[in-house]
């Protein structure tokens, strides 16, 4: 990459952030009558600004220096903010390859953005001898990769991710939601090759919270100080980070949890592979199926008549459905479900 500079907004490098009562004074002992708070109840303060608690659990965890970490509300957060500090609005572009998470397209037009898509191919992989030309555009300043992607379930190949993070003078961010269902290495361990890699990752799938919106990016020392004075003061509230920092703290459950979830998710494929309605299961390093039916619109209103809500794909890849793997009596309410349809 260029010198990090060259390819943030201008109005982003000479912005003053705000700086909150605890910038200021961040100590814990005090008599506290500088932010305005009511003295009286159990939330009445805010919340760490830089999360410091979390993200020293995460670098227990994860082995990642603390600079290098930032934490959002939720991993969309982690993408609006890639969009504010890069792209300035009605001028520069974003890559994506499809089909992949629908955020990345929502957060660009949110932002004014052109959102470029260039197809993945029949394996679901990235055609890299056909993306030349978009590697030496320098109106591209963001390249999404989506590892495991949503919602074909697939990694990317290592050695086209190793060759865009090399050819390409803007920012590559993998989105690595799904990582932790996957056998395979977090591209985090990788940081310290490469400036302009930002690694996404999220406590709503395999850490259970999605329901406490907590994203985390990893990136370069000077990535992390641009999201920090990019984002708002208090992006992540005290319940949201308790609840993260309790998870981590009770990681015999997560990993319990994931070992359930994987092994149903075998199960799960195995059987389903049986089931006539269903053409094809594709590969999945993630916690859900993407299969391939006959006719998926009918398919999937069937299973909803019974109650069981898959996610209807067929716009995106023909008579495709994702299934998310879920409870072993959930799974079996789903293939029973699917056994009993006749088409
Ligand atoms: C579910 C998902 C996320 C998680 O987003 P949060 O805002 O952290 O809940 C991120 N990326 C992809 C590809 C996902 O499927």
């Amino acid at each position: 990459m260029n010198n990090l500079k060259d390819i943030v907004r201008s109005n982003i490098l000479t912005l003053e952030p705000y700086s909150s009562a605890r910038d200021e004074f961040n100590r814990k002992e005090g008599v506290f009558l500088d932010a305005n708070e009511n003295p009286f109840g159990t939330l009445n303060r805010y919340p760490d600004p830089y999360q410091k608690e979390l993200k020293q659990k995460l670098v227990e965890f994860k082995g990642v220096a603390s600079d290098n970490i930032f934490i959002g509300n939720g991993s969309d957060e982690v993408i609006d903010i890639a969009f504010r500090i890069f792209c300035r609005p009605g001028k520069d572009k974003a890559l994506t390859f499809s089909p992949t998470y629908g955020m990345y397209d929502v957060s660009a037009a949110i932002n004014n953005v052109e959102l470029l898509k260039t197809p993945l191919n029949e394996d679901f992989q990235i055609d890299i001898n056909g993306i030349e030309e978009y590697l030496n555009d320098s109106s591209i300043k963001l390249i999404f990769i989506c590892s495991p992607n949503n919602p074909t379930g697939n990694l990317m190949r290592k050695s086209d991710i190793e060759y865009i993070l090399k050819k390409f003078n803007g920012i590559v961010i993998i989105d690595e939601a799904y990582i932790d269902f996957s056998l395979s290495k977090s591209w985090v361990t990788m940081l310290n090759n490469y400036s302009n890699l930002i690694v996404s990752q999220t406590f709503s799938k395999a850490w259970g919270l999605a329901a406490a919106r907590v994203g985390i990016a990893y990136a370069s020392k000077e990535i992390i100080q641009l999201y920090n004075k990019v984002k708002p003061p208090y992006n992540v509230s005290e319940l949201n980070q308790k609840a993260a920092i309790n998870a981590l703290s009770n990681s015999v459950d997560y990993e319990n949890n994931l070992e359930l979830i994987l092994s149903q998710k075998e199960q799960l494929e195995t059987i389903l592979n049986r089931i006539e309605i269903i053409q094809k299961i594709y590969p999945s390093d993630a916690n859900f199926l993407l299969i391939k039916v006959s006719n998926a619109n009918k398919i999937y209103s069937e299973l909803t008549k019974e109650q069981i809500i898959t996610r209807n794909r067929n716009n995106l890849i023909e008579n495709c459905i994702r299934i998310s793997v879920g409870t072993p009596q959930e799974n079996e309410q789903l293939i029973n479900a699917l056994k009993n349809i006749t088409i």
